[in-house]
């Protein structure tokens, strides 16, 4: 690894050139790029989400979970950042970088299957008071009707 530590930067927009050995993490935009450590040059973009990587600070010092592996990019390097060092992690096989894959596109299929339960409940919850006020003015019109059926079932 030609990079051994890395700088957090905390920015709001990811700069269009990248340090090598900076850490970019925007909160705004919940991202996090940094250049490969292995020095190859290429932009490393980590979405910050459950499902995804996290930015845990500890004073100066972050650390990036999970490792970052880098299997499209020619280099395959795969590494974890811990308390701004950057620690080589093992080199994967063919077999487990797919086995990756497959697990990071499950992870992905279950956050949004949590995040679409979560809108169909927000769905289900009390309206706020426009929809309460509609329903009072229908109240009326409802009794109207129901003495013009009693009227009716009377006669
Ligand atoms: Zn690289």
């Amino acid at each position: 690894m030609k990079i051994k530590q890395i700088r957090p930067e905390y920015v709001e927009y990811i700069p269009e050139r990248l340090e090598e050995g900076a850490l970019y993490i925007s909160e705004r935009y919940r991202t996090a790029v940094h250049k490969c450590c292995c020095g190859c040059g290429q932009e490393v973009v980590t979405p910050l989400s459950p499902a995804e990587w996290s930015v845990r600070r500890n004073g100066n010092q972050v650390s990036l979970w999970p490792s970052i592996g880098n299997w499209s990019y020619p280099c395959r390097s795969h590494y974890v950042i811990r308390d701004n060092y950057v620690l080589e992690a093992k080199a994967m096989t063919d077999r487990q970088i797919q086995q990756v894959k497959v697990n990071d596109r499950a992870d992905k299929a279950a956050q949004i299957r949590r995040t679409n339960h979560a809108n169909e409940m927000a769905a289900l919850a009390p309206k706020p008071s426009a929809q309460i006020t509609s329903l009072q003015e229908w109240q009326p019109r409802m009794s109207w009707l129901q003495h013009l059926i009693h009227w009716w079932k009377s006669l």
